[in-house]
């Protein structure tokens, strides 16, 4: 349980504040409990999709014209501080469900799209996934090689492979992205809403271990020439590009959030151990080097915390430029590793082991600074918008 002073309460207007006490109810009773025991067992609960479903988490994003809650930036950034900083594997799968897949095709999908998966998605009786990635296309997303033919009946065959798909292994459907043609770079960029096992989508796990985010499902998704209709096709041919980033801009400001939720867990976890061990015949927090690492830690949430609100509020108010949601992905991410870092040290020897949060949280939070645009990815976009202003 979080220390009462580092939780973001006091400052709150009362709606939000009620409004994070109860994710934070819904986190600590539901996903707390499995949260270390799914990372272990590297396992992904389907139980935990549906709960999110039932609480209303997954639609949260979504208009309530189109069956969600209709949560603003603030309520989505304060929902994945809340679920980031009990399981971040949780938090990843709810990101990509409701913010990469549903908030997606709510901004780009027809209204047969829209009216076939929204609902599905959001009561968690579906899972997607956001099929980006590939071998040789990382950061750099326009120079994907999956490849979309066009037949004569304007269906579209698919062939290629997706990598580190979140979900991937166990989503029903998934918004791939595929170039129509590779001679138009980025122009030729076209997604696709596909329904996985209707075009025989090969699956396999991505190759090794994942560090972190154990309770989430990665995998490959390689797609031999699969057939897909040409409604299939979500926000237009050759509008792919705009899809992706509007997706990822949903999905960056949730990342942001976890990071803030990661922090918080870290500074609460130390903040407990270093007032309950005792060394030298004192409790570790009457060392000022201690509290220095815990003045740092402190410092890093607020700030990370004010970052991702301002860009929340600049989002609601309709004025965020590109900087202010990389600055706050940036540095609430880079803070969270920090942050889990120093709390393994000040844990000592239980910091180094699984039965205590910081290796968890350590390892969670490298992941936020890899995935949906890494930290110099996010530091080109800071400093481009920065140079042009
Ligand atoms: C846990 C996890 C979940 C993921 N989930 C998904 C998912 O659901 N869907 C999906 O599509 N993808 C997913 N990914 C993939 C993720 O988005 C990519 O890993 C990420 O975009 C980076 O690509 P890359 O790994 O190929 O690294 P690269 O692009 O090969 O980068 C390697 C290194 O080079 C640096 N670099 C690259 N270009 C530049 C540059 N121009 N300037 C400076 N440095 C640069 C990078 O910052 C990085 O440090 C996931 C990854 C992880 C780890």
């Amino acid at each position: 349980m979080a220390t009462d002073s580092i939780l973001p309460d006091r400052e709150l207007d009362a709606p939000y504040r009620e409004f994070a006490q109860r994710i934070r109810a819904f986190a600590n009773d539901q996903l707390e409990p499995h949260a270390r025991a799914i990372d272990e067992q590297r396992r992904f609960m389907p139980e935990t999709v549906r709960a999110l479903g039932a609480a209303g988490i997954l639609g949260g994003p979504i208009a309530t014209a189109h069956g969600g809650e209709g949560w603003d930036a603030l309520q989505i950034v304060l929902a994945n501080e809340e679920v980031g900083a009990v399981c971040g594997s949780a938090r990843g799968l709810m990101a990509v469900q409701s913010g990469l897949v549903a908030q997606c095709l709510e901004q780009f999908g027809d209204d047969a799209q829209r009216g076939r998966w929204l609902g599905p998605l959001i009561r968690g009786e579906v899972v997607g996934c956001f099929a980006l990635t590939e071998d040789d296309a990382g950061s750099d997303v326009a120079s994907l090689a999956c490849r979309a033919s066009v037949g004569s009946d304007g269906s579209y065959r698919l062939a290629g492979t997706k990598t580190w798909i979140t979900n991937g292994g166990v989503a029903d459907i998934a918004l791939v992205f595929a170039t129509v043609d590779p001679a138009r770079g980025r122009d030729g960029i076209t997604c696709f809403l596909v329904e996985l096992e209707a075009v025989g989508v090969q699956r396999a796990p991505v190759a090794g271990v994942e560090l972190g985010h154990r309770g989430s499902n990665h995998a490959r998704l390689s797609f031999h020439g699969s057939a897909v209709p040409a409604e299939a096709v979500v926000g237009g041919v050759g509008n792919g590009f705009a899809v992706a980033m509007g997706g990822l801009s949903c999905g960056r400001i949730s990342v942001a959030a976890g990071a803030v939720g990661i922090q918080r867990a870290a500074l609460s976890s130390s903040i407990e151990f270093v007032n309950a061990r005792q060394q030298f015949g004192k409790p570790l927090a009457a060392f000022q080097m201690v509290q220095e690492r815990i003045a740092d830690m402190a410092a890093d949430l607020l700030a990370s915390r004010a970052l991702v609100y301002r860009c929340a509020r600049l989002r609601m108010a309709g004025s965020e430029g590109p900087g202010d949601l990389a600055a706050a992905k940036l540095f609430a991410t880079e803070a969270a590793s920090r942050a889990a870092d120093t709390a393994v040290m000040l844990h000592g020897s239980r910091g180094y082991s699984s039965a205590y949060p910081p290796e968890r949280l350590l390892r969670d939070a490298l992941g936020l600074r890899i995935y949906e645009g890494t930290s110099m990815i996010q530091k080109s976009i800071l400093a481009r918008s920065v140079l042009r202003s």
